[in-house]
Formats: structure tokens, C-alpha cells, sequence
């Protein structure tokens, strides 16, 4: 594993929320250019060991975000599912994916073969409903 990858997956492993590459970079210690960033997440996504998805907020504009897989109920690494709030743009981790038995309903009943899925939900954190 290079330098680069194994520092990479420590920061996402670490990190309570999905980071952006441009964070992910800024959080490095040693110095590594954004190309190598790029290039790294795509080989630890295209190796299961990430997850990224897109999404808009107001205040970031589009951005991916790329997260750490998790533990989950199998042997294999599962994704997690995400909330981010629209007014002060966190995100709350809401635990590893538990969607398992409606990807089978889907693949049983449209005769598909589900591959991955991304799963965020948006809206207002308990602290901005008030
Ligand atoms: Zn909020
Ligand atoms: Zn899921």
C-alpha cells in the first residue's frame, strides 16, 4: 500500500462525517498533490473500500463526498447512510446500511442484479428544527 492510500484510509476511518477531496488533502501531514488525492479515492472506491456520493447544498455548491466502509452485519464491508441538514450543512451518521432485504425485493422482482446503492436524506438537524 502506498503512502498515500494508507494515510487516506486513516483520515476517512477517523472522520465522523463523508469529506470532500479538497479536505481529505488539507488533512494530509506530509505533502501529496491533489492529482494523487483523486487518484487514490477512485482506487479505494473501485477496491470497496469507499463510498462517495454527490450532493448540493447551498452552501458548498455540488460537491463528492467520500466515506469509509463499515463493518456491517455480513462478512463484507457495507456503506453507511447519511443526513445532512439544509440550514447548517452537517452531517449525521446514520449507521451502516440496512437496506439488504428491499435490494433483494427489487432484484427477486425486476429479475436485476443490484451492484450498489447511495443513500442520503436531507432536511433539518434537531438543533435547526427549532
Ligand atoms: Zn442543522
Ligand atoms: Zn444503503
Amino acid at each position: 500500500m502506498t503512502k498515500a492510500r494508507s494515510a487516506i484510509i486513516e483520515i476517512l476511518a477517523a472522520a465522523r462525517a463523508p469529506l470532500s477531496a479538497a479536505s481529505i488533502h488539507e488533512s494530509l501531514d506530509f505533502t501529496c498533490d491533489t492529482v494523487t488525492v483523486y487518484r487514490t479515492l477512485h482506487y479505494l472506491e473501485a477496491h470497496g473500500l469507499a463510498d462517495s456520493f454527490i450532493l448540493h447544498c447551498s452552501d458548498h455548491g455540488t460537491e463528492r463526498y467520500y466515506t469509509a466502509r463499515a463493518e456491517g452485519d455480513g462478512e463484507s464491508l457495507s456503506h453507511r447512510h447519511w443526513f445532512h441538514c439544509e440550514k447548517c450543512h452537517r452531517f449525521i451518521d446514520l449507521g451502516a446500511c440496512t437496506l439488504e432485504n428491499l435490494v433483494r425485493t427489487y432484484e427477486n422482482e425486476y429479475g436485476i442484479d443490484v451492484r450498489s446503492h447511495t443513500l442520503y436524506l436531507t432536511g433539518l438537524c434537531p438543533t435547526c428544527r427549532h
